[in-house]
């Protein structure tokens, strides 16, 4: 096995593209790929053979969102030969502050149909749940997999099945004001995720997009960097962010570099590995399975309890600002934080319905209150999200 040092050299040593040169080889460029391309071929560092590199790579982007956006158009644009897209989502009114592939006229369609109609040249499209049942046979088929991810279950999925099946991870993730980028790549002598972060956290700790906002154009930027990397791994040129974390602050406009280094006892990638195929992720990350886990009540129902009058108090445990934005009657707020030392306000004896804005947050406080002794308590399934799709559309998505 390379020793730490040797590993960091891989790359430099390697000095090639990641791209199965037989591959290359068997690739010509058409008369008109000639022109498209031409701003590339001038360049010593690209030429005709780092063109052929890009039309005979196999890209996989995870995600058609935020960060997927930019890298699969810029992507198809840069000549890359196979560009693969796995999502399972709807275009949504809120994503379009910053999912470029998508516009007002596809809200309501599927990412990937609204994707094929602005790519030129999409190849694949996975329209599926990344899991741990379809990770592995996606992965593959491509030479590099862009993570445009926002959840820890895709996130720890992609690592680990890149990580067996030696490919680089090129990373990304935005948060705010703030995004951060690195390429994991063990195989050329990098770090994974999980030498960094071998556990999810818990998933309440853990806000996403919809939680915390983020910067409409900030996946734009992080995205892009993805894209530079992406493309250098391909052509084989450059230093590529191997072992480097890039940290992008908006409002500062600043970009700080951090070391990364490989952890021998990664679980994944170390000397002694404990993980060797992928697990099911969403058991521990929450979003799904952590909602079933507490008793559920649809939006119909709640609506059906208000109207005939029922006895219970509504619960909102979202923030103050979201209170603001959109609300149901009636609701009392309460953030989840403050659950633990104001659950004496709440009636022992009443029916309690809590809501957040999805059901995620509001799942964690069922059983918050469930240790407490709340024994008539359970979770609004879908949150206010729910209840302005299915019940009130005059209380805003946001
Ligand atoms: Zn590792």
């Amino acid at each position: 096995m390379l020793r730490a040092e040797g590993r960091a050299n891989v790359w430099r040593a390697m000095r090639k593209s990641i791209v199965d040169q037989e591959r290359v080889s068997g690739i010509g460029l058409t008369k008109e790929e000639l022109q498209r391309y031409s701003r590339h071929l001038i360049m010593p560092e690209v030429t005709i053979e780092g063109q052929k590199r890009l039309k005979a790579a196999r890209v996989l982007c995870i995600g058609a969102g935020g960060l997927g956006s930019p890298a699969a158009l810029y992507l198809a644009a840069a000549g890359v030969g196979r560009l693969g897209l796995v999502d399972f989502d709807r275009v949504d009114l809120t994503n379009l502050q910053r999912q470029i592939l998508h516009g007002t006229k596809d809200i309501g369609r599927s990412k990937l149909e609204s994707a094929r109609d602005r790519l030129r040249d999409i190849n694949k499209l996975h329209d599926c749940y990344f899991s741990s049942e379809n990770a592995e046979q996606i992965v593959a088929d491509y030479d590099v997999i862009v993570d445009g991810s926002d959840n820890f279950a895709t996130r720890y999925l992609s690592n680990d099945v890149c990580v067996f099946a030696a490919k680089p991870n090129v990373y990304g993730s935005v948060f705010r004001f703030e995004g951060q980028t690195t390429v994991f790549a063990p195989q050329l002598g990098g770090p994974c995720y999980r030498c960094l972060f071998p556990e999810p956290p818990p998933p309440e700790s853990v806000p996403n997009c919809a939680q915390a906002g983020v910067l409409g154009v900030l996946p734009g930027i992080i995205g892009m960097l993805q894209t530079i990397e992406t493309i250098k791994l391909i052509v084989g040129i450059g230093e590529p962010l191997i072992g480097r974390l890039l940290h992008f602050d908006a409002l500062k406009l600043a970009f700080r570099e951090l070391k990364l280094r490989r952890d021998p006892q990664c679980p994944v990638c170390g000397e002694n590995p404990t993980i060797f195929a992928p697990i099911d992720y969403d058991q521990f990350c929450g979003a799904r399975n952590d909602e079933a886990s507490v008793p559920g009540i649809s939006v119909q129902e709640l609506k059906g309890k208000m109207d005939a009058r029922e006895p219970f108090e509504l619960i909102d445990v979202r923030e103050p600002f979201e209170f603001e934005i959109a609300r149901i009657d009636g609701a009392k707020l309460i953030p989840l934080g403050e659950i633990p030392e104001r659950a004496d306000e709440l009636d022992r004896e009443q029916t309690l319905i809590v809501h957040c804005h999805s059901g995620r947050r509001s799942a964690q406080a069922v059983r918050l209150l469930k240790q407490r002794g709340f024994a008539k308590v359970c979770n609004l399934e879908g949150g206010i999200d729910a209840w302005s799709d299915f019940i009130d559309p005059t209380v805003p998505k946001y």
